[in-house]
């Protein structure tokens, strides 16, 4: 029997939401999805202390293992840290009476830590991940104070990094792969590792009104030539900084469990709330009217996981493209990203834009594989035993 995506959901060792505090950033970065995300006639900018509170406490009802909370924006670092911290207080009194854990994690462009937020960031385990482009000449073009590019905010972000490791406070940075990008895998890693960051690569990918894509998007041959170049420098570096995907690559070419989720066809178990209190599936999906799920002020959590709405617009996400039913590389790849996919309606699943590029990058990981025999004996015999 095929469960339902929502009831699949409740069965996952581990819930992720995504919770948008602010819908207000200082920046204006030219790919930024919340641009779209804002049209959707959320009432406020900011999340109220009593609406994240309540997130808090629908999410941790669940019957799940573990809840990952992820406080997001816009800019997450715009709004009062009371409203952060009056939610971990709610975390803690919930734990106390046996519910199940939390982690917490900020996403910020990192250019606003006043004292206040270090002094919380401080005070609890939550881990800072910060949007960095890269070296300057990127960043700039891309991120920017104002619609006026390039922009100066690269040294900022750079500054306050520099302030977060004087005071102790690790943390992870995600970058953005843009068109621009393509040819520049060397000097990218070149940067991360001079700056000793551990990175997550997301492809840029964004859509006009008509659903095509749009720059600064990547296009999947400049994706598969940026991946499989940057790939070349981390492998043999002999101390490679983290990178979420291609360990998440190589290791699902192996039969190991991919951590991400646009790997591991997961989509069921991610959620997301607006600043007012709607619930949306994942945040690449928050803001759009036709995939809100429901409000958390007018039902509770679980009813809204157990509607028939809910169950018709996680099928639509989750339900894979035929060709990836019969690809050789589902089992590593999971089939993509599905905000990542052309003309998927609630009725059809739609085709996966990089589809292409991740079919090559697989093939060059598992030519290093199959030539480094090593390093990768167990790989090799998992990557016979495929159809
Ligand atoms: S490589 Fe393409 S067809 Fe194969 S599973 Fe991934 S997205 Fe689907
Ligand atoms: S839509 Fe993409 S980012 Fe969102 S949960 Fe699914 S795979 Fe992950």
């Amino acid at each position: 029997m095929q469960l339902k995506p929502s009831v699949q959901g409740l069965l996952c060792n581990t819930i992720t939401v995504v919770v948008r505090i602010s819908s207000r950033c200082n920046l204006a970065c030219d790919y930024c999805y919340a641009k779209t995300s804002n049209a959707s006639g959320s009432t406020s900018s900011f999340m109220a202390s009593e609406t994240a509170s309540l997130v808090c406490e629908q999410f941790l009802s669940l019957p799940v293992k573990q809840v990952d909370f992820n406080w997001h924006g816009g800019e997450p670092l715009l709004s009062d840290p009371t409203v952060l911290r009056n939610a971990l207080q709610t975390q803690h009194r919930l734990l106390m009476g046996g519910s199940a854990p939390a982690t917490n994690k900020v996403q910020t462009n990192g250019t606003r830590f006043s004292d206040e937020w270090l002094s919380l960031l401080c005070e609890y385990p939550i881990d800072i991940g910060i949007s960095l482009d890269g070296p300057a000449r990127f960043h700039n073009r891309h991120r920017s104070v104002t619609d006026e590019r390039p922009s100066s905010c690269h040294d900022d972000v750079m500054a306050n990094m520099a302030k977060l490791r004087q005071i102790g406070l690790p943390f992870g940075t995600l970058l953005v792969i843009t068109e621009d990008m393509a040819a520049a895998a060397k000097e990218i890693f070149d940067f991360v590792t001079d700056e000793q960051l551990s990175v997550d690569l997301l492809p840029c990918f964004c859509q006009g009104p008509l659903g095509e894509v749009v720059p600064p998007s990547i296009h999947p041959y400049s994706l598969a030539r940026f991946v499989k170049e940057y790939f070349d420098q981390w492998i043999r570096h002999p101390d490679p900084p983290t990178c979420r995907i291609l360990e998440d690559m190589l290791g699902g070419i192996i039969g190991i469990k991919p951590s991400t989720c646009a790997y591991r066809h997961h989509c069921h178990a991610f959620y997301s709330v607006d600043t007012d209190g709607r619930l949306y599936p994942c945040d690449l999906f928050l803001g759009q009217p036709d995939m809100c799920l429901g409000d958390l002020h007018s039902e509770s959590l679980l009813s809204i996981l157990r509607s028939p709405r809910t169950a018709a617009i996680l099928s639509s996400i989750t339900t894979l493209p035929d060709d990836c039913n019969k690809c050789n590389w589902l089992a590593a790849c999971g089939g993509g990203c599905s905000a990542h996919r052309i003309g998927r309606t609630l009725d059809s699943a739609g085709r996966y834009y990089f589809c292409g590029a991740r079919k090559s990058i697989f093939q060059h990981l598992e030519k290093f594989i199959v030539s480094n025999e090593c390093l990768f004996s167990p790989a090799k015999t998992a990557i016979r035993r495929r159809p």
